[in-house]
């Protein structure tokens, strides 16, 4: 098993008293990098490498390097820049970017600050999910005010020359929202609708101007980045996928919650380490990353490691790392349905293929689900897929498609019998996985 690091990426100050104030973040090394940048020991040249040799991958869902998505952003024009943090976390079964918010906002703040910095953007904003309304954003509120207060951000911070206003803006409840540019549209006051790439927000982003985009996570864990090197960061993971990441974890399982692991940890070991399958029952499906990446049978997934790699080989993705476990009485039918109505009712309907595709695919598997399925149903479930898959202006698309073609491909026999059976699931309990 992969050791894993005395001081944790993200949640450092986990076991502390209120891990989420001031002093507590402070005690356990925070703001200390800020600190050197403000000292000017460090140029925003030597952070973007620093950031780059870290090997952090953005844990939004893309895995694109961070330290070369900050290299994009064109610095030294002399235009505003933004950096704007997506914390509007809402792909199913995540649930880690709320635990940074709620338990360690100090290490977002820092990192937002380090960023900024970086990229020469002087103003953030922190776009939140809407429905984090009752802890994680008045504790990240606060945050800010104490660090406004400890004079951390501001104009001239401590005589540094550096400026950074940082800001927090509430969502109101679209998942098309954490899509990069539909949320640059909603921050501008408009609908969350993705805009058409080229150009990219580094050149054209909030309010036209060059803008990065990161995600909650990626950037609470750069002040440990320049803390302690890039080496000890890299060195947590594995080859191209390095540090640790949050799992959130569940569906049927023991124990199920967010775990902040080693990079490469096996998938055995976080089974075990959740408690295994719920009730002793026998896996049959993982869902690795959200609800939008290829499901995996158990044989598959119990011999991969959960990194980028590793999950690309065997056919999935690591995505946003939460990992949908489903034990021997999951109906995969019943589960691919609640996944489509998602999509479904989550598209913004700007494009054709996702907007009418993703409603066939639901109203097919509910017809299957019903009992007035045919078997050349399946066969057109995965030509509607086929047809939205990388048709459409943003990932929303690819995120209804990949569902539907990976649950046929691997539990086609399921679907198969349903039809036969005039809805009767292969499962002896009708269950549907919690997700
Ligand atoms: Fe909107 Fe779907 Fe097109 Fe994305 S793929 S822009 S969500 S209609």
């Amino acid at each position: 098993m992969k050791s894993i690091p005395e001081n944790l990426v993200c949640f450092n100050t986990f076991e502390a008293d209120k891990p989420w104030t001031y002093e507590t973040y402070r005690k356990h090394g925070g703001y200390d990098a800020w600190d050197r940048i403000l000292k000017g020991e460090l140029s925003p040249e030597q952070v973007i490498e620093e950031v780059k040799a870290s090997g952090l991958r953005g844990r939004g869902g893309a895995g694109f390097p961070t330290g070369l998505k900050w290299s994009f952003m064109p610095r030294l024009q002399p235009i505003q820049k933004y950096l704007v943090c997506n914390s509007d976390e809402s792909e199913p079964g995540t649930c880690h970017d709320r635990e940074v918010l709620r338990k360690n906002p100090h290490a977002l703040i820092e990192g937002m600050a380090i960023a900024a910095y970086a990229m020469g953007a002087t103003i953030a904003y922190n776009y939140i999910r809407g429905e984090f309304m009752e802890e994680p954003i008045p504790r990240f509120e606060l945050a800010v005010k104490e660090a406004y207060e400890h004079k951390l951000l501001g104009k001239n911070i401590q005589s540094s020359n550096i400026d950074l206003e940082l800001h927090t803006f509430v969502g109101a409840g679209a998942y098309i929202c954490g899509e990069e540019t539909a949320l640059l549209e909603s921050l501008e006051g408009k609908q969350g609708k993705p805009r058409f790439k080229p150009p990219f927000p580094a050149n054209f982003g909030l309010y036209g101007k060059p803008t990065t985009i990161n995600n909650t996570q990626s950037l609470a864990s750069v002040p440990s980045i320049i803390r302690n090197g890039a080496k000890w960061f890299k060195d947590i993971g594995v080859e191209n996928s390095g540090g640790t990441a949050q799992f959130s974890v569940s569906g049927h399982i023991e124990r199920p919650g967010n775990y902040e692991l080693p990079m490469g940890t096996s998938f055995k070991e976080l089974l075990e380490l959740c408690g295994g399958v719920l009730g002793g029952a026998k896996l049959k499906a993982v869902i690795p990353g959200g609800s939008s990446v290829p499901v995996m049978p158990a044989e598959t997934i119990l011999g991969c490691t959960m990194d980028y790699d590793s999950l690309q080989k065997a056919g999935s993705s690591f995505g946003t790392g939460a990992v949908i476990v489903m034990d021997e009485t999951t109906c995969m039918v019943k589960v691919l349905r609640r996944i489509a109505r998602f999509y479904m009712a989550e598209s913004c309907g700007q494009c054709t293929p996702c907007r009418e595709g993703t409603g066939w695919l639901y109203r097919m598997l509910t017809r299957i689900i019903e009992g007035q399925g045919e078997l050349e149903d399946l066969t057109k479930l995965v030509e509607i897929a086929n047809k939205i898959e990388g048709h459409t202006i943003c990932a929303l698309g690819d995120a209804a498609a990949w569902p539907v073609q990976s649950f046929l491909k691997h539990f086609h026999h399921e679907f198969e019998y349903m039809v036969n059976n005039k809805g009767r699931s292969i499962v002896s309990i009708d269950d549907e996985v919690t997700v």
